[in-house]
């Protein structure tokens, strides 16, 4: 619990405070893209009837455990947890499919039709070593339908992600496989084990550990000497049993179907517990391998929700990185449309000018324009000047002698020239040369 200090700090003392390691601010000059990324989700989701669920940061720190895995690198090593003052542990959360599940359970949702269809968006928190394109808290979107076994939800949720993706400029690599179920997966385990046997020495001491735990894990490891010994892999696709083979390729022909390209790849394997038959990530650059570029993955899970104390009920879904993603925008120069420049600027000279310019803002809003003003400057010169800067068509000056005349003057910002204007006029002469406005529209 915080303590507060007693002492007064002196003044040499005073430091300025930096961001807290692997810790980002979105400023204000980035939030187009956030909003334009927001905007393709919520647009996408409703067009498939995703509907929208928000979860809490904070859970408790069993959910993940249980549901992520012990042995993971997230539970051992990357989790926010700590003992709430109520003596609970919790977790910030470290990713959503979890707590989708839980509040699915919680809700009772397995009576409602199925599939019940989610997406989110919101933080994550990993305590993970910051470099680039990885932060201790990043966001993420994701799509998650329980509730339905058919391998064409997982074809759609592929494409789904695809098309977002698109639509923001960016061209994915999908990388896709299956690791099969627990009647299969243990035949294409004891395969590996056979060919990291006489490779073992070279292996990361935790891949070592893996060898016995869960050797499908090794696949998956971030440590590049590991990584080099999956050349000649046994693929998991050729030791599937029959339900899982079928599954699998109704999934590709469906994405056939839909002309996704996609690349079998057998080291997609995700980290978590939770995954059974199909997997996949969005790679944002087939040949550079390694998860910095992945920017989005998941796969089927049709064990959690009974895991996690539900019904048995099959489900699919995926994640994406937000920052990443819009790294990569940036990296092939894709600009989200700009907003429209205001309408108009409101500039005004003088005490009883600048109380005037309150109400007129408001009227200017309420008529439906979108109007501008920088009512703390004095000057005329500096408000023109943000005017031009902002783009704006025409600009309305009121000083002391407007006031006195009841009149305004109304600016062309492109030409310079100026006319008078009677003060009751405004808005029909805004009208006049913009357009008529819808009344009372958002600005
Ligand atoms: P995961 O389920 O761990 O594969 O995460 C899905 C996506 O979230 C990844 O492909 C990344 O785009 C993003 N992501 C995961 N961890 C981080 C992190 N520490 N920082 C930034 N983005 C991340």
């Amino acid at each position: 619990m915080y303590k507060k200090k007693q002492v007064a700090l002196p003044k040499s003392n005073i430091k300025k405070y930096q961001l807290v390691k692997g810790m980002k601010d979105i400023v204000p000059e980035e939030q187009p893209f956030w909003s334009f990324v927001k905007d393709q989700v919520e647009k996408i989701a409703g067009e498939y009837s995703y509907q929208k669920i928000d979860t809490p940061v904070l859970e408790s720190t069993n959910l993940f455990v249980r549901s992520v895995g012990e042995d993971t690198d997230i539970v051992t090593k990357e989790m926010y947890s700590f003992i709430d003052q109520g003596g609970e542990n919790v977790t910030m959360r470290p990713e959503g499919t979890a707590s989708i599940v839980r509040a699915y359970n919680e809700h009772g949702m397995v009576n409602l039709p199925q599939p019940v269809k989610f997406f989110y968006f919101g933080p994550m928190f990993r305590y993970d070593k910051p470099q680039s394109g990885r932060y201790r808290q990043f966001y993420q979107f994701g799509f998650e339908a329980l509730g339905e076994a058919e391998p064409i939800i997982d074809a759609q949720q592929i494409f789904l992600g695809y098309k977002i993706f698109q639509s923001c400029g960016l061209n994915v690599s999908t990388q896709i496989n299956s690791i099969g179920c627990s009647e299969c997966r243990p035949v294409y385990q004891n395969l590996l084990i056979d060919y990291f046997k006489n490779i073992k020495s070279h292996l990361c001491d935790d891949c070592k550990k893996r060898m016995t735990k869960n050797p499908l894990r090794i696949l998956d490891c971030k440590e590049k000497k590991c990584q080099e010994l999956l050349v000649n892999l046994p693929q998991t696709v050729d030791n599937l049993c029959d339900n899982c083979r079928n599954h699998f390729v109704r999934v590709l022909e469906y994405l056939d179907e839909l002309e996704v390209p996609y690349i079998l790849n057998a080291r997609i394997v995700r980290g978590l517990d939770y995954y059974t038959r199909t997997t996949f990530e969005f790679w944002a650059n087939e040949e550079e391998e390694g998860r910095q570029n992945a920017l989005g993955g998941g796969g089927r899970y049709d064990k959690l929700v009974e895991l996690l104390g539900g019904r048995s009920t099959p489900a699919v879904g995926f994640a994406v990185g937000v920052e990443r993603l819009i790294t990569k925008m940036h990296d092939n120069d894709f600009a989200p449309p700009k907003s429209p420049a205001p309408d108009v600027f409101l500039a005004q000279l003088g005490n009883e000018a600048r109380k005037r310019s309150l109400k007129l803002f408001e009227e200017l809003k309420k008529a439906g324009f979108k109007a501008a003003e920088s009512f703390a400057k004095n000057g005329i010169k500096p408000q023109l000047e943000l005017a031009n800067r902002l783009g704006v068509k025409y600009s309305l000056i009121l000083g002391q002698k407007e006031i006195l005349d009841k009149t305004i003057l109304i600016r062309d910002m492109d030409g310079g020239i100026q006319e008078i204007i009677n003060f009751e006029k405004i808005i029909p002469e805004l009208e006049k040369r913009l357009g008529k406005r819808g009344e009372n529209q958002p600005s």
